[in-house]
């Protein structure tokens, strides 16, 4: 569906993407992840031509984006930035229709697609579609931006962190409505993040870069499983230099357990290799001096953003 072949893309003399190649499958969700300045958004936005290439191809369906007017991009291709980008002087609802209406589509497919779109990420069309985006708060503004996005039932969407600015709370419920969004309409997503538990949690496929360079490229079970480098080591929280162990993820409030269809890991078992187990299982049971207790993989990674000092 897309397709970079050895992209370059220079600001004079700085290099902000170096020799990128890798290919979104149709349908996929792909995860475009690193350190702030590592060349997400330039990636992203070279997708739909906003910002031009400096050397190297990137194909779209096939064509190449250059033999694309960059209205038909626009048309094809949704966008969600992480500033919520609603026109303010309009309303949610034709905020939404925007692109279909550019389309020309009939006013009542219009009507009925907005609708079906707000319900599905709980926003009531009789009480919102009217409403100006001021009106609403930052999570249901960002919801409104995201459908805004697929409105017009664009094969691809393209996402550069656009939850990050939310609280964890509306985050987290924004990723699930994605999580089922995407299992409904089948998009092709690209998503831009810096944190690693939203990509894991969200993507296919997780594309991981640093400093322009692409580290390593799969899905979050061979992130886990065989992390390529120390960088990618480093990155997704393995930290073998503090011999981590599980224990440590295991609160005194954590649920007890004792369920067989889990797999059971000693407390003293160094993160690395929990990861390993984390690749197969979503999942694990913890032994503990204080019984057995159940910890998620999500969880895991929620704590090392935090120790990490990311946002939670
Ligand atoms: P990310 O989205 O991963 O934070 P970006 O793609 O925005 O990173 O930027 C990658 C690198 O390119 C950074 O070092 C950034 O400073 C540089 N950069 C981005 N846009 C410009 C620009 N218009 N002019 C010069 N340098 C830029
Ligand atoms: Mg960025």
């Amino acid at each position: 569906m897309i397709e970079f072949k050895n992209v370059t893309k220079r600001y004079g003399s700085k290099t902000a993407v170096e020799d990128a190649s890798f290919n979104v499958k149709e349908g996929e969700f792909f995860v475009l992840i690193g350190p702030s300045g590592s060349g997400k958004t330039t990636t992203l936005k070279m997708i739909n031509r906003l910002i031009p290439l400096t050397e190297g191809y990137i194909y779209f369906k096939d064509k190449p984006v250059s033999d694309y007017e960059v209205y038909e991009m626009r048309w094809d291709i949704g966008y969600v930035l992480q500033q919520i980008a609603l026109f303010p002087h309009m309303t949610i609802g034709e905020n939404i229709a925007q692109v279909p209406q550019m389309k020309k589509w009939k006013e009542a497919d219009i009507s009925k697609k907005t609708a079906e779109l707000m319900v599905m990420v709980g926003l009531d069309p009789d009480i919102y579609k009217d409403r100006k985006p001021a009106e609403l708060s930052g999570g249901q503004q960002q919801r409104a931006g995201v459908i805004r996005a697929l409105a017009a039932d664009p094969p691809v969407i393209l996402m550069d962190e656009p939850f990050s600015a939310l609280d964890p709370i509306t985050r987290e419920s924004l990723q699930d409505d994605l999580i089922a969004l995407q299992k409904e309409i089948k998009k092709t997503i690209v998503f831009v993040t810096h944190d690693i538990k939203e990509a894991m949690k969200l993507g296919d496929r997780i594309c991981l870069f640093n400093e322009g360079r692409i580290e390593q490229i799969g899905s979050p079970n061979e992130f886990l499983s065989n992390p390529k480098n120390d960088f990618v080591k480093e990155f997704i929280g393995y930290r073998q230099k503090e011999n981590i162990t599980v224990g440590e993820f295991v609160s005194e409030n954590s649920q007890e357990v004792n369920n067989e269809d889990y797999p059971l890991v000693e407390e003293d078992t160094k993160i690395e290799d929990a990861f390993k187990v984390f690749a197969e299982h979503e999942t694990v049971i913890v032994k503990t001096k204080n019984g057995n207790k159940c910890l998620n993989r999500q969880d895991v990674f929620k704590h090392l953003s935090l120790k990490r000092g990311d946002s939670a």
